[in-house]
């Protein structure tokens, strides 16, 4: 990587008071201070807002910073104007637009921050192109991506308007990306794939741990007590929010609620309340926790599946930001993944295969007997240790069975049938079931035809949502499947495939019918 400009590390010193550049922040403030597009993936908590800070300072002119919500915006303009900087923004809820865009015409800006659908309009171009822009840092960047979680229509009128500017740089910033998701960013915002740089997701003080749910509020009143320190548990809905956090008080522990329907004031102080406390749990719908600045949260429990493996990643990261030992939990239901898919039913139709694609890798993530970190890291494209040693499957491996000959099965009649059914298609094709597609195709003639017996047909979902959770198997755009990297391993018989005993399914789908 380019070395920094010195003025950089002055910057670091003087104006952040912090003796030394940490992860990747080094890697990406040179880039663009060199003047080169780029996209910064870094993990929650990793300092993602210098990256852009530190060149707005030591670059001519202003840098104009897209953020999606006004509330994260003025959290960081009076952190940025606490630290000496001349940060302002031009929002519906700002007064003072006016005299900001002249501010800005004057070169007497650090940093602006705009919403999206602003910075798109005639008007804000038109400024743009009487100041001077220092870099364009486009905060939140997933949103900009149909795979992303959190798709924004807003973020593709930006780039017509980067691309007014060519020279200047381009730093889009996110938490959170799969591969997929990584490479729209990259193409919708025309940066080139070396500006890619991808800091280290793994939490390695988290203990992460998932369970099936039976009794869910036994279950986390009784953690809730073995469990020393603040915590945060996501409830699925705001009255579930209020019920557990009163069962945990009755229980003898420090309990409050938070969600968006409480009057604005009361929110505030409850937030207050457990920033300032070492031993409150707060039951929260996953309105809590963002913007909030509390480095000990010692655990945090998920009630319910949560939305995504990014939002799973990024609610349970709030856990242990001061390094010290700390724990995620999550009860999931069976009926979490029916209310889930009953609700990909109204998605419109070109977000399918993403939303499919999310929920599969979560469902891949719930029931894996392996290593539950591997499985983050590699869902975030990084290539982790088979076993963390800190997660409840390392710790106390489950029952499994070698579905090692049943992988080579399955991947080979993946790639018999050309690697783009889904796999309603290849069990059929697998197990014998001919239909009218399956003997137009010809592949009742394939040698894989039939040859799963009954008894282990069950087994080919889950072994298909852990061969998708290993990258032996990949969902294509269109719900295909079709062999991952590490598919080779498997068939060349060099790499074994677990998953849990069958009977651990059964009990476990009947114990958690209703919950
Ligand atoms: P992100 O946006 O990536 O979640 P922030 O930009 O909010 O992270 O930074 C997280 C915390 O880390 C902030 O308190 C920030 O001041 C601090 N921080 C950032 N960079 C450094 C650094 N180089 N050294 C020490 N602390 C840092
Ligand atoms: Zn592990």
């Amino acid at each position: 990587p380019a070395t920094l400009p010195p003025a950089c590390h002055d910057i670091l010193r003087r104006t952040f008071g912090y003796p030394a550049f940490r992860g990747q922040q080094e890697a990406v403030i040179g880039r663009v201070m060199a003047g080169q597009h780029t996209l910064a993936l870094m993990p929650t908590g990793a300092g993602k807002s210098l990256c852009y800070q530190i060149p707005a300072l030591a670059r001519p002119g202003t840098a104009i910073v897209i953020s999606p919500l006004i509330a994260l915006m003025h959290d960081q303009i009076r952190s940025a104007t606490a630290a000496g900087i001349r940060a302002a923004s031009m929002t519906s809820a700002d007064s003072d637009n006016a005299a900001t865009a002249a501010a800005f015409r004057a070169g007497e800006l650090d940093l602006l921050y705009v919403a999206p659908e602003r910075a798109s309009t005639p008007g804000f171009q038109s400024l743009l192109e009487r100041a001077q822009v220092s870099l364009f840092a486009i905060d939140e960047a997933h949103c900009v991506s149909e795979w992303g979680h959190d798709f924004r229509p807003d973020y593709r009128m930006l780039r017509p308007v980067l691309d007014r500017f060519p020279a200047v740089p381009r730093l889009a910033l996110t938490a959170t990306a799969d591969r997929t998701t990584r490479a729209d960013i990259l193409r919708q915002l025309g940066i080139p794939d070396e500006g890619l740089i991808v800091a280290g997701f793994d939490r390695p003080n988290i203990r992460y741990a998932i369970n099936p749910r039976d009794n869910g509020t036994r279950q986390i009143t009784e953690l809730v007590q073995r469990m020393d320190g603040a915590g945060i548990v996501y409830a699925p809905s705001r009255k579930q929010a209020e019920d557990l956090a009163a069962a945990i008080t009755r229980s003898g522990r420090e309990a409050g609620f938070y969600h968006a329907g409480l009057e604005p004031e009361r929110r505030a102080r409850v937030q207050a309340e457990f920033v300032a406390s070492e031993s409150m749990v707060m039951v929260a719908t996953i309105a809590f926790g963002m913007g909030i600045d509390k480095p000990d949260v010692r655990f945090v429990v998920h009630a319910g599946l949560p939305k995504s493996i990014e939002a799973y990643y990024q609610e349970t990261g709030r856990a242990g930001r001061d390094g010290d030992p700390s724990e995620a939990h999550m009860f999931w239901g069976a009926s979490d993944f029916a209310r889930a898919r009953q609700w990909l039913g109204e998605v419109e139709p070109e977000r399918l295969p993403a939303e499919n694609a999310r929920l599969n890798a979560l469902a891949a993530l719930v029931e894996a007997p392996t290593c539950r970190r591997a499985i983050l890291l590699r869902h975030f494209g990084e290539h982790p240790a088979p076993r963390c040693g800190n997660c409840d499957n390392c710790l106390e491996p489950p029952d499994v069975l070698d579905a090692s000959e049943l992988a080579r099965k399955l991947l080979s009649a993946v790639y018999r049938t050309g690697q783009s059914f889904g796999i309603g298609h290849v069990e059929k094709v697998l197990t014998g079931q001919s239909d009218e597609r399956i003997e137009s195709r010809g592949h009742d003639k394939l040698s894989v035809f039939g040859i799963v017996g009954s008894g282990e047909a069950a087994l080919l979902r889950p072994l298909t949502r852990t061969l998708v959770a290993r990258g032996m198997l990949s969902a294509t755009e269109h719900g295909g499947l079709m062999l991952g990297p590490e598919a080779r391993a498997v068939l060349k018989g060099e790499a074994a495939v677990a998953i849990a005993e069958p009977p651990v399914r059964q009990r476990r789908q009947r114990r958690t019918r209703g919950g």
